[in-house]
């Protein structure tokens, strides 16, 4: 029986010609040429003046936050249906995420319901495009403007996602990119912070590194900073990767057009939905998902991974966390944590492999709703 793993990355050639460049020259560490050949090729990529590498998607959130000197007594909006990372470098800064509930169809922070919890303590807003879907940045940006609010985009999973023509990460004051191993591209461990602005990209390139700053002598220190840098190494599977990304991007909308093909009786039905784009919006579709509005999420996760298809439930609601409680009403997350199922994703896939997973699902959900 054939495995299906929801995500798997691609690595090829490319990879280890760079990788076995670094070995050989002997820059293993955050030294060398490829950190800033990465950094400069994903700017480009983005259409944005800077890009910094860093450890990985997490402390590029956290880093943006101190460059912002966002911290103790302040608020920052964060969507409740996200993942746990963005809400985590909120508390790493002392900061209070407030959470807000996401659209039901976009699966994204809902922008309607921001300006509610809006008061004289928040200064940033922060947005997940979630699994690559980008947010809808005419009303948040609006909002941003009237009460003079820090945009921050987690944009994690959208590599290559697209608002009206640009690129998501470039909407608010910084983007943050992740490049974990299950990422549309990946350096193994990573991430990225782009930004327009240099004072902030000055900000992040010396917190990352233990903020020794070149106008010093050095070991001489003048704040409280972090070892957060990528290494050569990891730029150089970076490169490679973001070389391919449009390749990749191109069979995520192929898997997702697919599914769509596959699984449409039971969109007829009413039985299950998929996500969706906001007008003007192209998303990476880094991961395709479905909402199970009849029937049992868990029991067609058993089913499938009986038949070697792996799924993911979606992500659980932030104000449910134990770290993280909060009071409020959130009954869009809450349905889609309940409803949700991420469906094998990665970039090998074949049309057939949809197909076979498709045939599965609309057997199972037929059956159990007959
Ligand atoms: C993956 C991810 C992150 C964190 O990235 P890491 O590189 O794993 O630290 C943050 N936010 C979202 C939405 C993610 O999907």
């Amino acid at each position: 029986m054939k495995h299906y793993p929801v995500l798997q990355p691609t690595i090829g050639a490319r990879e280890k010609k760079y990788v076995n460049e670094c070995l050989d020259s002997g820059w293993i560490s955050s030294g060398g040429k490829y950190v800033q050949k990465f950094e400069r090729a994903f700017a480009h990529f983005k259409g944005i003046r800077y890009a910094a590498t860093t450890f990985n998607g997490t402390v590029s959130l956290h880093l943006i936050l101190v460059a912002l000197g966002i911290g103790k007594g302040d608020e920052v909006i964060v969507p409740d249906f996200t993942y746990v990372a963005t809400a985590n470098a909120v508390l790493y800064v002392g900061a209070h995420p407030v959470f807000v509930d996401c659209d039901k169809t976009t699966y994204n922070i809902n922008p309607d319901l921001i300006e509610k919890k809006i008061n004289k303590k928040t200064r940033a807003i922060m947005v997940t495009h979630l699994y690559g879907n980008p947010c809808d940045m005419d009303k948040i940006m609006r909002i941003a403007k009237k009460y003079k609010l820090a945009v921050i985009e987690d944009a994690a999973e959208a590599h290559g996602a697209i608002y009206k023509g640009k690129m998501t990460g470039t909407f608010g004051v910084a983007g943050s990119y992740s490049f974990f191993g299950n990422k549309i591209m990946t350096t193994g461990e990573g991430g990225m912070v782009i930004t327009k602005s240099k004072k902030i990209y000055d900000t992040i390139a010396l917190l990352r590194n233990q903020g020794q700053n070149p106008r010093h002598r050095r070991y001489f220190h003048d704040r409280l900073a972090y070892n957060y840098r990528m290494t050569n190494l990891q730029a150089a599977v970076g490169l490679a990767q973001l070389e391919q990304l449009n390749t990749f991007l191109k069979q995520k909308r192929l898997i997702h057009a697919w599914y769509k093909e596959f699984l449409s009786p039971l969109v007829k039905k009413g039985l299950i939905v998929f996500q969706e784009e906001t007008p003007k919006s192209k998303s990476s579709w880094w991961v395709t998902t479905i909402r199970i509005l009849r029937g049992s999420s868990e029991k067609l996760a058993e089913t499938l991974l009986k038949k070697g298809v792996e799924t993911r439930p979606f992500f659980y609601p932030m104000h449910k966390l134990p770290h993280l409680k909060q009071k409020g009403y959130f009954p869009s997350s809450e349905k889609l944590a309940k409803e949700g199922l991420i469906l094998p994703s990665s970039t090998l896939l074949s049309k057939k492999d949809i197909q076979y997973i498709g045939n599965i699902i609309v057997k199972a959900i037929l059956k159990e709703t007959k």
